[in-house]
């Protein structure tokens, strides 16, 4: 779930595997080790390993203190799935002189450990990754080269794993086997790397493979040989990365958040870019045989997790109003395990910043043998694997995002699912040509209104001193707008820690009005829409027991403020476009609170950024 790094090169690798570690530090992790085999004068090798609870930089110091010189290491960066986070937790995991890194999780590790320590292998660790290394030593007993014990030891495991071996007796090799959370293979000249993300791996090359589920593979100094699940040797493209711009920059930013929060006016341009026209969104824009599917689509079916979810149920209410075809919406992890019913003619869309979510990826896959017509995805990562297994995908143009709380990826995944809306109605002749017209000119001027709409800083952030002594929160908002309202509470929730709950404005007499006191701050989502002047009557029904309201009202709403209600004006902007607009302030509210909290804004305590497991 969370870094790995690993080198085999004829320099020493110490450094290129730390700065790999902090290039994927923004995922969240608990704490950071590393191993290298040092070769020694009389050509003899030795294992080294350093492993710190907390920061990359603590790792860092410990080499400072103690160096250690060596052409081929792997270096993990842990988000604790199996035992504490600790230090003898922390990775890499040693068996003898076989030792690994691991992402993902072992499912059966309980009786495997059992099978192991019957065989008299001694545990050091409460982790599930402990197994591999075990397995894999058992194995090399029992066969002539690391990969094959590597091999063997794949058919025992159940899970999800990108995992990376190396033996200390035979240094100048890692092996490497992807089944559930991503590896790449990173090329460079007599020296070769392997990673999680290729972001890691940026410093000292741009060549990449991706390796596909299944894989596995045995890189040295000179070569990269890979095996497909069967054990057949394959061939993978190599590409050359796209990433232009150096995604570890802060820029003149405190924090990755708040830079992301301002990327957004652009993030939205380039996610726009070619798709529209003066008429209409170009459906070719979401792949050759879309128009074809889109036709015969009678209804949808979106999963996703978390944020993207809550971009799903946006989607949802703009499918049926909008393109006039029936819509559902469910959480990836509960769709994987329910029995459910596709309707004829069903498009499946899933939604990820990442492409890898364990749960959508799964979902997907369930999706596939149930009868649905087709799948699209959209999502950040064009080598990702949910844009590889799909039918369609539709890349949003983010960029990198780097803060765990997840703020760019969310709004273009709205511009991106509007234009889908827009391409679906148009094939299905259920949207109007003027509608579309209308859609076209809002989303032209959506950059401008959010570049305008973040000028609220200021203001924002001298609200937020209300929120920092406060436990709780609610959020309000009705229609389109209620996803918007729950992406404002988790948001509060993931990087303040403030308890927040969301609800659907009209809910609130049936129950949660019981909480309303002067402790508890009220967040409303106000635009001007046919829903507002049922939005004043639930805001008057807080106002009437005492409780402290902030509104975000569009300027032409006519709320004021007034004792105990706070009015923040946001700019006046077309309907179908407000629910990406009134995002912005409430991700700069919860910025700005975590700010006077104190708090790890970019890697929230217990949150990884890509949720590579179940
Ligand atoms: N399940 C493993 C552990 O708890 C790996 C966690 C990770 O993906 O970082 O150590």
């Amino acid at each position: 779930m969370c870094g790995i790094v690993g080198a085999v090169a004829q320099r020493d690798v110490a450094e290129i595997l730390v700065e790999g570690l902090r290039r994927l530090e923004y995922r969240g992790y608990d704490s950071a080790g590393l191993a290298i085999v040092e070769t020694r004068s009389d050509g003899a090798s030795q294992l080294k390993r350093l492993r710190e609870l907390g920061k990359v930089q603590a790792l860092a110091d410990a080499l400072n203190v103690q160096p250690l010189t060596g052409g081929t290491g792997i270096a993990h960066t842990r988000w604790a799935t199996h035992g504490e986070p600790s230090q003898r937790n922390a990775h890499p995991h040693v068996s003898g002189d076989i030792v690994v890194v691991h992402n993902g999780i072992i499912e059966n590790h309980e009786s495997l450990r059992a099978q192991l320590q019957a065989k008299g292998y001694h545990f050091s660790s409460d982790t599930d990754t402990e197994v591999i290394a075990h397995l894999v030593h058992y194995h090399r007993q029992h066969t002539d080269s690391l990969l094959s014990a590597l091999q063997a030891t794949l058919k025992e495991l159940r899970g999800a794993y990108g995992t990376v071996l190396m033996d200390a007796r035979d240094p100048e090799r890692l092996v490497v086997a992807r089944s559930g959370s991503p590896l790449v293979i990173g090329l460079g000249v007599g020296e070769n790397f392997i990673a999680s993300d290729q972001l890691a791996l940026l410093p000292v090359t741009r060549r990449f493979l991706y390796l596909e589920e299944g894989d596995v593979a045995e890189v040295t100094r000179r070569e990269v040989r890979i095996f497909d699940a069967q054990g057949g040797s394959v061939e993978r493209a190599e590409l050359q990365s796209d990433v232009t711009h150096d995604a570890g920059d802060k820029g003149e930013y405190r924090h990755h958040m708040l830079k992301e929060i301002h990327e957004q006016p652009k993030a939205i341009t380039d996610t726009l870019e070619g798709r529209i026209t003066d008429s209409g969104v170009v459906v070719e824009a979401f792949g050759n045989s879309a128009r074809g599917i889109f036709e015969k689509v009678e209804h949808i079916q979106l999963i996703a997790c978390g944020t993207s979810y809550h971009a799903g149920m946006v989607a949802r209410y703009w499918f049926e109003a909008l393109a006039g075809v029936s819509c559902d919406i469910e959480i990836a992890s509960e769709f994987r395990y329910r029995k459910s019913v596709v309707r004829p003619n069903s498009l499946l869309i899933t939604l990820s910043q990442s492409g890898e979510t364990a749960d959508t990826l799964a979902a997907l896959r369930v999706a596939k043998d149930i009868g649905f017509m087709s799948s699209l995805a959209v999502c950040n990562v064009a080598s990702s694997s949910l844009v590889r297994e799909s039918d369609l995908a539709f890349m949003t143009r983010a960029g990198a995002e780097i803060g765990v709380a997840s703020t760019k990826a969310f709004t273009t995944q709205l511009a991106a699912l509007l234009m889908l809306v827009m391409a679906i109605g148009r094939c299905r002749n259920t949207m109007t040509v003027e509608t579309e017209l209308e859609l076209v000119q809002a989303l032209r001027a959506l950059p401008g209104h959010l570049a305008e709409t973040l000028s609220l800083a200021g203001e924002i952030e001298m609200l937020a001193e209300d929120f920092a002594e406060k436990q709780h929160s609610l959020f309000l908002g009705r229609g389109e707008q209620y996803p918007i309202a729950m992406e404002g509470a988790l948001k509060l929730k993931e990087i303040s820690y403030i308890h927040a709950e969301a609800y659907a404005a009209g809910e609130l007499k049936h129950g949660p009005l019981a909480l309303i006191d002067a402790e508890m701050p009220i967040i409303v989502v106000a635009p001007n829409n046919d829903l507002l002047e049922k939005l004043k009557s639930n805001v008057e029904e807080v106002r009437a027991r005492g409780g402290l309201l902030y509104v975000f009202a569009d300027q032409e709403a006519d709320f004021n403020s007034a004792a105990n209600m706070k009015v923040i004006q946001v700019p006046h902007v077309p309907a179908a476009i407000a629910p990406i607009v009134y995002t912005l302030p409430l991700q700069l509210l919860s910025y700005y609170v975590a700010l006077i909290k104190g708090t790890d804004v970019d890697q929230p305590r217990n949150l990884a950024k890509s949720v590579t497991v179940e």
